[in-house]
């Protein structure tokens, strides 16, 4: 395509709301703009990367013999009554009226609509399994919408659903989903791992994430180095799902967001007041930093606490904070303990702490912190000690702990919407039996967020290549002024797209500066340059977008690049 062509309104300054990576440079590339809190418009460019992820999932779908379908996204409050759900689910779920005054919402998901449709198109085990999916927009009212397309309220989900006639095939299919989402996170170029998770208000048995790594991940990971076990935090230390901190889980990550009081928080958490620890600060040599951590981050402060050097570990109140730090100081969230911290350490740091442990696990210990207490953090404690609950490793491995972005869930839900929504068949024999259900989700659109969370230099974004816009983008150095370059450029662009490669052509008449600075933002792998100075050699430039040098070649050479 001719740049010209296409809306890419590049930005050079970051936009104040954008927090985290993905955010600020799918923004400044063109790629998507904001409606309103949550929702958000996709523009050529970033939609024919979402398109790209989409189309990857569908075909590892198709492979592992899931049939497309397509529901709709606003679903009768009937149904969720007859789940239970339209009570339990709470203010995620959008309630809508139509002009008679008939409830509905907008789906956030779709147990209920396909068990609907199930119950009454399939009736014998002769039918079964069968796994249907659909690549369809959700709509979830979520607390605190984020991070762009991280935590959006509008986003795009692959969801899957399989109906069994035992829980022995539930257990095959569920497995075959499980390597299907291997051979898409491979596929799309993420560094992945999958998770023993908690299964939420979906609900059902045995359930996995798969989670992007990154810094920024919303989610801790816990995982042995030496077997495979792997696991959300949130489970491993078996609490209930908490809304997850404001990030700063590194000390350059540190920031300040928008001001809570704690009454604001207690509200929209719906908590008591004194469940909400408000701040934790961080002394660093004599600059204090200020961290914002919640539910399960304690382990992070610490980690953070030891990455800035610091020599001990200090509880403040909001006020006290701002005082040290002179920087407003954001909430921090529940914890278990009213206005409390619990520290995880291990049985040596304990004793070098000197704190008494509130808890006589084996080699673990959680410290309670009040209020103006000091950890000092000695050297040889080992953080990564986490008792896992029932899930602990079975060797004697150390455990790491990783940031995560889930951007896949997997849960062997057995016969709870079925059973609620009374979807049977008949066995062989004749008999009338519930059927069993899994379900499974990946966030396409959080995908493309946690790709460039991968994926980016100081420049920009840098795409894996199966998700790239484009594969090559073209430059010709003052091709305004130059007919030679502006013909070299224009049969070259040509001869690529005969040849099957995706060419963005930055044809505008502007500055190279302008030109190399956007095409290193928007990230495509491949870039080829054509200039004046080179065509007298019969040469040109080619750069891989995440090599440092770029380097001269004949055309030839360049398209073996490219293969
Ligand atoms: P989270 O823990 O991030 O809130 P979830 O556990 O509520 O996610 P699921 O119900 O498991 O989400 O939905 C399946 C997938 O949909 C998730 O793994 C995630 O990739 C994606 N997803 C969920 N909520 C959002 C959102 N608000 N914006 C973008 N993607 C989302
Ligand atoms: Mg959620
Ligand atoms: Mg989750
Ligand atoms: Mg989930």
């Amino acid at each position: 395509m001719r740049r010209s062509q296409l809306l890419i309104p590049t930005l050079k300054e970051t936009p104040a709301e954008a927090e985290v990576i993905s955010h600020q440079l799918l923004m400044r590339a063109g790629m998507i703009r904001r409606l309103a809190a949550g929702l958000y418009t996709w523009l050529p460019l970033g939609l024919r990367v979402l398109r790209k992820v989409e189309q990857i999932v569908r075909e590892e779908m198709d492979r592992a013999g899931a049939q497309e379908v397509l529901m709709p996204m606003v679903q009768p409050a009937e149904l969720w009554e007859e789940s239970g759900r339209w009570e339990q689910y709470g203010p995620e779920l959008l309630r809508i009226k139509d002009r008679h005054q008939r409830d509905f919402c907008l789906g956030p998901t779709h147990e209920e609509v396909i068990t609907d449709l199930i119950r009454r198109e399939i009736r014998s085990y002769r039918q079964l399994p069968a796994n249907f999916y659909q690549i369809q927009t959700k709509f979830r009212d979520e607390i605190r919408p984020r991070f762009g397309l991280m935590r959006g309220r509008e986003f795009l989900m692959k969801d899957a659903y399989s109906f069994h006639g035992d829980q022995d095939s539930l257990a095959l299919t569920y497995q075959s989903m499980y390597e299907a989402y291997g051979r898409i996170f491979s596929r799309l170029g993420l560094e992945f791992r999958a998770v023993e998770a908690d299964t939420g208000s979906i609900g059902g048995k045995a359930s996995h994430e798969f989670h992007v790594l990154a810094d920024s991940g919303e989610d801790a990971i816990v995982y042995c180095h030496q077997c495979a076990y792997a696991a959300n935090l949130e489970l491993a230390q078996g609490r209930p799902a908490v809304p997850a901190c404001d990030g700063a889980l590194a000390p350059e990550k540190v920031r300040t967001p928008g001001i809570r009081t704690v009454a604001e928080q207690a509200e929209m958490l719906k908590l008591p007041q004194d469940r909400i620890v408000k701040s934790v600060v961080v002394m660093a040599d004599d600059e204090p930093a200020v961290l914002f951590l919640m539910g399960d981050d304690e382990l992070n402060m610490v980690k953070a606490a030891r990455a800035l050097g610091a020599s001990q570990l200090r509880l403040a109140d909001a006020d006290e904070a701002e005082a040290a730090t002179g920087v407003a100081v954001g909430f921090i969230g529940p914890l278990g303990l009213p206005a409390k911290l619990r520290v995880l350490v291990d049985a040596r740091a304990a004793r070098a702490c000197n704190f008494s442990s509130g808890a006589n696990e084996k080699d673990w210990h959680w410290i309670n912190l009040n209020w103006g207490d000091a950890l000092p953090l000695p050297e040889t404690a080992d953080l990564r000690n986490v008792q896992a609950g029932e899930q602990c490793p079975q060797c004697a491995g150390h455990l790491g702990i990783r940031r995560g972005i889930e951007v896949g869930h997997i849960f062997q839900l057995g016969d709870k919407y079925s059973r609620a929504l009374n979807a049977t068949f008949l066995d062989e024999q004749g008999r009338e039996q519930v059927m069993i259900m899994g379900c499974y989700g990946i966030g396409v659109s959080r995908v493309v967020a946690a790709a460039v969370e991968q994926n980016y230099d100081d420049r920009g974004i840098i795409w894996p290549p199966a998700i790239a816009p484009f594969h090559v983008g073209l430059i010709g150095i003052n091709m305004h002024k130059s007919e030679r370059v502006a013909a070299a450029t224009e049969q070259l662009y040509d001869e690529l797209r005969s040849l099957g490669f995706e060419v963005l052509w930055d044809d505008r008449p502007e500055r190279p500066g302008v030109q190399f600075a956007d095409m290193d933002l928007i990230g495509l792998p491949h870039r080829i340059v054509v200039s004046e100075k080179n065509l007298e050699h019969g040469l040109l430039e080619y750069k891989f977008r995440a090599a440092a040098e770029a380097e001269l070649l004949d055309k030839e050479a360049v398209l073996a690049r490219l293969r």
